[in-house]
């Protein structure tokens, strides 16, 4: 009885003990999962976060603003490429001092004013160096004193744009205002009894044909200049025969030519053929022939011409053996109101605009325009179109 007793009880311990280990076993099991588990967690979590601060990192890096944020000690954490281009230093600037970094005190005192201010929004800084630049600052604190974010905008192209805006209203106003001026003090001339002797009669109603005649051609000219800005110029593009082109246009500027004495030469090849709009094309060689005659040598030459370049261009010339234009000035003359010598070149009648008008003409047509000249030995402007 006792044996059976001791027996069972042997037994009983023995199944105990090995569901004990059962049970050890599946626990051990479970952490071992779990641990697994919480490593693939962990796998997974730093590979998406790699992933996210990646895509950080180039969404960063494709601003086009400046970025850096700094922390409490004023320790640049993160710049990205545009503030590093901007401010020439080296990315990354991770551990410098923003100071040490960009090298300008006005941004490190916007830093300072944060501490009082929180925001500060449209600084505008000036950056000298080879290209100075003008920069907008704008910056914001971190919550919990963290430091701070400062966003950098280049505004150098917007103020070049604004300057040259003004530049030109200023420029129209004046070209505008000479010739009404001189209409409006004839028109006084007259009714103040001029009109009475026939001479001073004629003279002054000369004075006002004259002067509303260079209005109206200034109107007309700052309209195709306007519209070729906005792309709202439509070319009627189709093959066209150089040398005929060429030949009208001469024919046109005959007594033009005649008055200064100057030959006009028309030496096109016959067989070039341009794809241009016909009448833009005119446009674009009357600006350059009558430049030609009027800034030529008197008794001189004006020849025109034109070759193949290859890969399907045709460049055409027109070259005079004038006064010719000065080195300063060769990359100006294209510029609106532009004038080498402002009280001559006014004198004859030109508005300043031709050149400006060529080289906008041109491009619409996917060509390019330049200009080689030597002082009083002459001027030959070239321009280059598809061939047909
Ligand atoms: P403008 O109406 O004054 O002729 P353009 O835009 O046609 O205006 O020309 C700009 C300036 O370039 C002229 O005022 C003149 O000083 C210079 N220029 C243009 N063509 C010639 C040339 N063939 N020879 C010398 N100077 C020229």
């Amino acid at each position: 009885m006792t044996l059976l007793l001791l027996t069972l009880l042997g037994i009983a311990a023995v199944a105990l003990g090995w569901s004990a280990r059962r049970e050890h076993r599946l626990r051990l099991d479970t952490m071992e999962r779990h641990e697994r588990e919480l490593r693939e967690l962990q796998r997974r979590h730093a590979a998406a976060l790699r992933e996210s601060s990646l895509h950080l990192g180039t969404l960063l890096d494709r601003m086009i603003e400046g970025l850096i944020v700094i922390d409490a000690d004023g320790c640049i954490r993160l710049a990205n490429r545009a503030a590093a281009a901007l401010f020439g230093f080296d990315p990354p600037a991770t551990g410098r001092t923003l100071l040490e970094a960009v090298r300008h005190h006005e941004v490190a005192g916007v830093v300072v004013r944060l501490k009082s201010e929180r925001e500060v929004l449209g600084h505008e800084l000036r950056l000298e160096g080879a290209t100075p630049r003008i920069l907008e600052v704008n910056a914001v604190a971190l919550p919990d004193s963290a430091g701070a974010l400062l966003v950098f905008h280049d505004l150098t192209r917007l103020r070049q744009l604004e300057a040259i805006r003004q530049e030109f209203v200023a420029n129209v106003s004046h070209e505008l205002r000479t010739p009404l001026s001189l209409i409006r003090g004839a028109a006084e001339t007259l009714i103040d009894g001029g009109k009475d002797d026939p001479a001073t009669l004629v003279r002054f109603l000369e004075i006002i044909d004259r002067h509303s005649s260079r209005l109206a051609l200034l109107i007309e000219d700052l309209l195709l200049l306007s519209a070729l800005d906005s792309g709202r110029i439509e070319l009627h593009v189709a093959p066209v025969n150089l040398r005929a082109a060429v030949q009208e246009l001469c024919d046109d500027h005959a007594a033009a030519a005649r008055t200064r004495g100057t030959t006009l030469i028309n030496e096109v090849p016959p067989e070039l053929t341009v794809r241009a709009d016909a009448g833009r094309l005119r446009q674009v060689l009357a600006n350059l022939v009558d430049n030609a005659v009027k800034y030529g040598r008197e008794q001189g030459e004006v020849r025109t011409g034109a070759s193949v370049l290859g890969a399907g261009w045709v460049q055409v010339f027109v070259r005079d053996d004038g006064r010719g234009i000065p080195a300063e000035a060769r990359d100006r003359v294209f510029e609106r109101f532009f004038r080498v010598d402002k009280a001559r070149t006014r004198a004859q009648g030109g508005t300043g605009l031709g050149l400006a008008i060529v080289k906008n003409l041109v491009q619409a047509h996917g060509g390019e325009v330049r200009v080689e000249s030597a002082e009083n030995r002459g001027t030959t402007f070239y321009f280059k179109l598809p061939a047909a």
